[in-house]
């Protein structure tokens, strides 16, 4: 892969990463103990707001928006991982590799996804 479309997908990468991180600080806090890790954050409705609501009904809310946040958390912080780990191929020189055979994958696959880390082969989704 030349320099240039390395540096393009590079910044695409870039720019996924602060989103990510952006969406994820809605419903999360990085965990102190596990780099990369968050954890989900536990929703407080005002009691105020929910005027005509029972404590319980409120706290039936709180859990089932902490059950979606923590859905969400789990599928932002898996690709937020993915295209941290691209990241650390650039550096490391092994960017665009298949992580199985080594073989080069298609740039037109790379621009889809340029956290890819499989060859059309190799793909666990295939
Ligand atoms: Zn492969």
């Amino acid at each position: 892969m030349d320099l240039v479309t390395v540096h393009e997908l590079k910044q695409a990468l870039e720019k996924e990463h602060d989103m990510l991180v952006a969406e994820l600080k809605e419903i999360a806090r990085p965990d102190p103990k596990m780099r990369g890790n968050w954890i989900a954050k536990y929703p407080k409705f005002d009691r105020e707001e929910y005027g005509s609501h029972s404590s319980l009904e409120t706290e039936a809310d709180e859990v089932e928006e902490y059950e979606e946040r923590l859905e969400a958390e789990h599928s932002l912080e898996s690709r937020l991982l993915s295209i941290t780990h691209a990241l650390h191929r650039i550096r490391g020189n092994t960017y665009g590799m298949c992580l199985n055979c080594k073989k080069e994958i298609p740039l037109e696959r790379m621009r889809a996804n340029p956290a890819a880390e499989f060859c059309m082969e190799h793909s666990p989704k295939n």
